[in-house]
């Protein structure tokens, strides 16, 4: 399937102005990538062909400008949205980020800004996202071992990313969540190392499900592994123990390994026990596609709204025909299993 654009349906002016969905679910969340461009070529988010090469980057006129940024969230924030995450690409990236930040921080009844970055940069921004008053960060780091981060991530950055990562919990990140991709064959020996280190420190590991996005990027059916699965490798090396989800958790179950244990392991399992029943996100791509389900391709062009003039309520319109046509489900597993067929869209583009 091919990422069709909606239309922009006609809503009933007598309709009211919400973001809720067909099926009864508000949208209160809003994931914004801010960039395609990224510091590392993740072997599972560029395609292969890209990572010897440039990858092929939108322009700077395709990407949203702050300014329109801006007033996108603004309307958000007034149809209900709470929180915020920066994504990308890398947002770290994005000229004058910090600048963009602060505005965002001035918007009223936005007060849940969260960012996810590789930490590549996050030792020149850790401070300054503190003060600014962003309160949390989530950090992608799929292996402990320097040799196999430069493997996967096409960089040698592995020193770079752990002084970010010590330089965000000195400014107050903590505790730390560190977001880990399992894909077997490639990392899966190491999720005894990242369970340790959630019994000795205060980190928390969230183990992603390899999920199938991006069309001839390395996703490979026998590389995902179910939460399931992760879940009884870690299991042989002691109790798991349930603890009671945070609001911060998202779609996570969490548990702590063993007693002892400083930190918390979470399992986020979009494929294998989707949580589409509570979802409520929606995002906005970096060339400003309005995408209400990350594994499905259907989008509404908000870009175009803004740059042909449209008014506040055009913008509003677009956003709650978007959340009105959010999916009951994505199909992955049902797709997977008769077709092995994968979502088209660039995992940069739409920010995971
Ligand atoms: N550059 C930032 C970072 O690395 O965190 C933000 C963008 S990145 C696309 C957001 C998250 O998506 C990362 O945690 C990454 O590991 C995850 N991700 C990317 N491709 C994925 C895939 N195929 N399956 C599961 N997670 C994926």
């Amino acid at each position: 399937m091919h990422a069709r654009k909606n239309s922009v349906p006609h809503v009933d002016p007598s309709d009211s102005m919400e973001l809720k969905d067909l099926f009864s679910r508000t949208v209160s969340y809003l994931r914004l990538s801010l960039t395609d461009r990224c510091n590392l070529k993740c072997l599972y988010c560029v395609p292969e062909k890209d990572r010897s090469e440039c990858s092929p980057r939108l322009d700077h006129n395709e990407l949203l400008s702050y300014e329109e940024l801006l007033r996108v969230v603004r309307v958000a924030v007034s149809l209900g949205i709470s929180k915020l995450r920066l994504t990308g690409g890398e947002p770290l990236v994005r000229r004058d980020i910090m600048h963009f930040i602060d505005q965002l921080t001035k918007i009223d009844n936005l007060n849940d800004i969260r960012i996810t970055t590789n930490g590549v940069l996050l030792e020149k921004f850790a401070d300054p996202l503190a003060a600014a008053g962003i309160k949390k960060i989530n950090i992608s780091l799929d292996t402990l071992k320097p040799e196999r981060f430069e493997r996967i991530t096409g960089k040698d950055y592995f020193t770079q990313v752990w002084k970010g990562i010590e330089r965000a919990e000195a400014a107050g990140f903590s505790p730390i969540k560190l977001n880990t991709v399992v894909m077997r064959g490639i990392n899966d020996d190491e999720l005894e190392d990242f369970v340790r280190m959630s019994q000795e420190t205060i980190m928390q590991i969230r183990f992603i499900e390899f999920m199938p996005i991006g069309s001839s990027s390395s996703w490979d059916k026998k590389a995902y592994m179910s939460s399931d699965e992760i879940m009884e490798r870690i299991g042989e090396m002691g109790e798991l123990i349930p603890v009671s989800k945070g609001k911060a958790d998202g779609p996570a179950t969490m548990f702590r390994a063993g007693q002892g244990a400083k930190g918390r392991i979470g399992f986020i399992s979009p494929i294998s026990h989707r949580f589409c029943d509570r979802c409520n996100r929606l995002r906005l791509t970096s060339e400003g596609m309005l995408r209400s389900c990350l594994l499905d391709d259907r989008e509404t062009d908000l870009r175009s709204v803004l740059r042909r003039g449209g008014s506040e309520q055009d913008i509003q319109q677009a956003l709650v025909d978007a959340v009105r046509n959010k999916p009951k489900g994505h199909q992955m597993e049902e797709r997977l299993k008769n077709q092995g067929e994968n979502c088209h869209g660039r995992m940069s583009r739409i920010g995971g």
